[in-house]
């Protein structure tokens, strides 16, 4: 450790736990080079509760530390949550310090460091390259603009579980640094028997909005403070503000389904034609409740015929729906204009494959896929080769999430921007 102060670094790091005297040379040898030290308590068991963690802080920097660093274990995401409101509570205080957490459910301490008032956060260089389980490397954390978030920042997040890759946080952190506000987005994964402890974490750390993907749609809403009408018909939340400490649910997933059918020339308030709904999940709702509403006549084929049946049986009290299952689809398509796909079949990580067989598409049935990534599903390529008008996944993605961004800046999202992040993430430039 001498050797570093030597060789002319600008900190050095040590162990609260090393000897004493050992410790008193290496801080005065690091005083008399004008050396900034810190000071290092390493929990490799578990998280203590916050109050702990910032005594352990103090001790750190009673230790002649000019910094304090301390590391937890996380286990669950609420351990996290603790590391974060220690570092909120150590910087009103005026602390000097750093703390994070280690282990699967650290990742919330490495994303919102800043936010917490540590002066410094650590990362790998490559992704794969971590120091240790839970570190970030730094091209994530550069995508979240580590760097520009601070203890001023409102923070929002999608929760999920599994979340894969979603293209959420790289969509609204675009948005963000092109209006240059204030915020930061990040990924939350945890499983369902968290959903609960998690949101109340959540709340306690003041964020500022969240988007709900699969599987939390539905549990959410029991969490919630209020949910809007249009949520509460569809009977699922994927976006979540909070206004003045209630959070409130919404679903922009219909909304955007909406959209996307409108700006390619399908107005649903206007035309009532007849359409055939694959699937019968929150996608599935979000967009039969809006058709069923405005009068189509609507068709639902579902995997599970159960399900579909209590999808139909939901719609038929505004319009004309009826389940069949998905043998029955052949003569289903016979005569409707829209087709819309809400399963997962044809996304990344499922079977790369149309819902219906593709000797069924016309050129006048208008295909619109939910899925979007990839963005061209092997039921786009498909109904495009018969020449058949076709309606992209992301076109409903990227209309969902500017109105969940206009809905926790209150102000216009940068919609072109949101786009073609989406799109040169997707691979595929513009269209
Ligand atoms: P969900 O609630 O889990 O429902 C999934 C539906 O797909 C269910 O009806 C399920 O049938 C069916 N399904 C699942 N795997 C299947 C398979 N292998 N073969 C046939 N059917 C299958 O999910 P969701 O939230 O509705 O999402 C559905 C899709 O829409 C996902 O791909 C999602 O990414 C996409 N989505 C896109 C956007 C966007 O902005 N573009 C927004 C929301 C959702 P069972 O009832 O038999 O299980």
């Amino acid at each position: 450790m001498g050797k570093g102060i030597e060789l002319g670094f600008d900190y050095i790091d040590l162990e609260l736990k090393t000897e004493d005297a050992r410790r008193n040379e290496i801080i005065n040898k690091a005083i008399e080079s004008g050396v900034t030290t810190i000071v290092s308590h390493h929990d490799y068991i578990e998280t203590p509760s916050s109050k702990d963690i910032l005594f352990l802080m103090k001790q750190c920097l009673e230790a002649d530390g000019d910094i304090a660093k301390v590391v937890t274990t996380a286990h669950e995401f609420m351990d996290g949550v603790d590391v974060i409101l220690a570092g909120k509570e150590a910087k009103s205080q005026n602390l000097r310090f750093t703390v994070m957490g280690m282990g699967r459910f650290g990742y919330l301490t490495r994303f919102l460091g800043p936010v917490a008032g540590c002066e410094m956060v650590y990362a790998s260089l490559e992704r794969g390259e971590e120091a240790v389980y839970g570190q970030v490397d730094i091209q994530t954390l550069n995508s979240i603009r580590i760097k520009k978030i601070n203890f001023e920042s409102a923070v929002c997040g999608i929760i999920g579980f599994p979340l894969g890759h979603s293209l959420s946080p790289l969509m609204h952190n675009a948005g963000f640094k092109e209006l240059n506000l204030n915020f930061v987005y990040i990924p939350m994964e945890f499983p369902e028997e968290q959903l609960g402890t998690a949101l109340e974490g959540i709340r306690s750390l003041g964020f500022k909005g969240l988007s709900v993907t699969h599987p939390y749609k539905r549990a959410v809403m029991n969490y919630l403070d209020g949910i809007d009408e249009r949520a509460s018909d569809i009977g699922a939340v994927n976006t979540i503000l909070n206004n003045e400490g209630e959070f409130i649910g919404y679903n922009t997933d219909s909304s955007g389904a909406v959209g996307a059918l409108r700006d390619s020339g399908i107005d649903i308030w206007s035309g009532k034609d007849k359409t055939l709904i694959i699937g019968a999940g929150g996608a599935a709702r979000a967009i039969g409740v809006p058709l069923a509403k405005a009068g189509w006549e609507i068709i639902v084929a579902n995997r599970t015929p159960a399900k579909g049946k209590n999808l139909a049986d939901m719609l038929n009290s505004h319009s004309s729906t009826t389940a069949i299952s998905i043998s029955e689809i052949g003569d289903a398509v016979s005569d409707i204009n829209l087709l819309i796909n809400c399963t997962p079949l044809g996304m990344k990580g499922y079977p790369s494959e149309s819902p219906i067989p593709v000797n069924l598409l016309r050129k006048d049935i208008t295909v619109f896929d939910m899925v979007y990534s990839p963005m061209r599903t092997p039921l786009l390529m498909a109904a495009e080769k018969v020449g058949a008008k076709v309606i992209y996944g992301h076109e409903m993605f990227v209309r969902q999430g500017v109105e969940a961004f206009e809905l926790w800046t209150q102000g216009k999202a940068p919609v072109d921007v949101m786009r073609k992040v989406v799109m040169d993430e997707l691979g595929e430039g513009s269209i």
